[in-house]
């Protein structure tokens, strides 16, 4: 094994989880050439939630490779996507890399380490195909598995599949690369979607967003088969927004992380209506949140807050699309997944 490479870790955020050990490379060398190249004297690191545990061997490691008076720094911020950069370390680091997401947008300061598995995936595909119905299917993945998704497509197409996949929209960096946010690679001409990757975060916002496809979730990683069910989820959706349609005081949440951003959205509601109030903030948590003395909020930051953390916000919280809903601007049978376009 590399001095880059390590076992253990999990994101837990992307679905992935610690169910046995895997090897991650770091791409040391690539972060070290690039410092050198650079005549870098501070590098940024950034962890996803999962991985920060890793994060002061891995700077042990670059300490040992680069010279005494190059420092290196990690963020404690939270991080949840590629969305999620920390920009105040950013700016006072000459090399910020982000490690376990592809990009959602290059820059020349930024280097992406996304972190693929090596999980083999075609034990769990094989048993997936019981699921599937009929020969056309669309093929989907998350970022940790993106360096497996030609393997997957040939494997389907030798089974005689023909194998539905596209591009998404620029939020997304591969074809067939899905977001917590974006299922653009899943419009696609099929009436079921395999989604291949770790856990049911994915599949589950995929489900919500397409729910007149079946999607087949088959995991590597917790090496499980299932069928996303978004129902659950549905009913919690509409239960907030029937809560809402009494609410008097709105507070419209704007997230200033630089790419859950969404100022005309929030700023349109406030314009239009005099009881709503702007409020920004980067995490969104419960906490935060308590003490302002509104009926319901808004949240034009990252849609996963609302449909997943909803039930822990002691005021319903609506996407912007639901918000229309429980003012009375668009009826009911319009609820539909908040999907975010465009970078920053
Ligand atoms: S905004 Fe999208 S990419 Fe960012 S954390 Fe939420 S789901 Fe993930």
């Amino acid at each position: 094994m590399s001095q880059q490479e390590r076992t253990e870790g999990d994101l837990r955020n992307t679905g992935l989880s610690l169910k046995h050990d895997r090897t991650w490379d770091y791409e040391l060398d690539r972060i070290v050439d690039a410092v050198e190249e650079r005549g870098a004297e501070k590098v940024g690191l950034q962890f996803p939630e999962g991985l920060k545990r890793r994060g002061p061997a891995v700077t042990d490691d670059l300490r040992e490779a680069l010279p005494d008076d190059v420092r290196v720094m990690m963020s404690g911020k939270p991080c949840y996507g590629a969305c999620d950069l920390d920009t105040y370390l950013m700016r006072r680091t000459d090399v910020f890399v982000h490690f376990g997401h592809s990009p959602m947008k290059e820059s020349e300061k930024i280097i992406y380490v996304p972190l693929f598995s090596n999980v083999d995936v075609t034990p769990i595909m094989q048993e997936a195909l019981d699921e599937l119905d009929g020969d056309d299917v669309g093929l989907v993945t998350t970022a940790q598995h993106m360096n497996k998704f030609e393997e997957m497509r040939t494997w389907l197409e030798e089974r005689g599949y023909t194998v539905h996949t596209r591009r998404g929209d620029d939020r997304l960096t591969h074809e067939g690369q899905v977001l917590g946010c974006n299922y653009a690679s899943a419009d696609i001409d099929a009436d079921q979607v395999l989604y291949v990757g770790g856990g049911k975060f994915h599949p589950l916002g995929l489900a919500m967003e397409h729910p007149e496809k079946n999607v087949v979730i088959a995991d590597p990683v917790n090496n499980s088969i299932s069928i996303a069910d978004q129902e659950q989820f549905m009913k919690q959706r509409y239960a907030s927004v029937h809560k809402a349609m009494d609410a008097e005081k709105w507070g419209v949440i704007f997230c200033t992380k630089i790419g859950q951003g969404r100022w005309e959205q929030a700023n349109e509601i406030v314009e239009n209506n005099d009881n709503a109030y702007l409020i920004t903030m980067d995490e969104v948590t419960p906490d935060r949140l308590r003490n302002f003395d509104m009926d319901a909020f808004v949240n034009t930051g990252c849609p996963r807050i609302t449909t997943d953390d909803g039930p822990r916000f002691h005021k319903p919280m609506l996407t912007p699309g639901e918000y229309e809903i429980a003012v009375g601007n668009k009826p009911l049978d319009e609820l539909e997944f908040d999907t975010f376009h465009g970078t920053w």
